[in-house]
């Protein structure tokens, strides 16, 4: 489940149709609210994740944790009819504890520089320190070169975000292979996990429906 909204704006991110309205991304699109989301109660967005019958759903974005207090009551309805949940973040906001205890966990992406969002709004100390806190948090870095590996490590240092993933960033196959092998070497060395982009290697930047 994909929703919308997002207090970062990294210039490289993959789905700005959930957050750039005025273009400032490295697509140059202005992307247009009432075309991208599409509100509805969360009774039909219950009955629509289940009609997937699938044992694990993933909530993205944007930033779900902006939207957290109104999530409650379709998390915990999903959970107690037996789905796990994973909620991905990018790590600036505190998560309510109740998610915690409804079982959800986090895959949480703080961002780096190249991000182009200030450090001040990217590295929110008290949100890192409590996700980091909850059993079974993931945290995934975007890199593109071994001097973003270094940056990775001063944050792993500072906030103790472990364990470590890095994935390569790239919108399309090549982007990404190229970025994939400029890291693993490196990555494999400090001892962290590498993963990959299977969605890219598929289907390049095409959306879903
Ligand atoms: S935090 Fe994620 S969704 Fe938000 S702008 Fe950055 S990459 Fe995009």
């Amino acid at each position: 489940m994909r929703l919308g909204g997002c207090n970062l704006s990294c210039r490289w991110c993959d789905t700005p149709y959930t957050w750039d309205w005025t273009g400032i991304g490295d697509t140059g699109r202005a992307y247009v609210p009432h075309e991208e989301l599409h509100p509805m109660p969360w009774q039909e967005v219950y009955e629509r994740l289940r009609a997937y019958d699938v044992p694990l759903m993933v909530v993205s974005g944007g930033e779900p944790l902006s939207q957290q207090t109104r999530l409650l009551p379709l998390l915990r309805a999903l959970t107690a009819a037996g789905h796990r949940i994973e909620i991905e973040s990018n790590g600036t906001v505190v998560p309510r504890p109740e998610l915690a205890a409804a079982g959800v966990r986090f895959n949480v992406s703080p961002k780096l520089s190249h991000s182009g969002d200030r450090e001040e709004r990217r590295l929110v100390p008290e949100a890192l320190a409590a996700l980091a806190a909850l059993p079974g948090t993931a945290f995934k870095f975007v890199c593109r070169t071994t001097a973003d590996l270094d940056e990775v490590a001063a944050i792993v240092a500072r906030h103790g975000t472990t364990p470590v993933w890095i994935m390569p960033e790239g919108r399309t196959p090549d982007e990404v292979s190229r970025h994939l092998a400029a890291l693993g070497d490196d990555v494999i060395a400090r001892g962290w996990n590498l993963t990959t982009r299977m969605h890219v290697a598929l289907w390049g930047d095409r959306r879903g429906v």
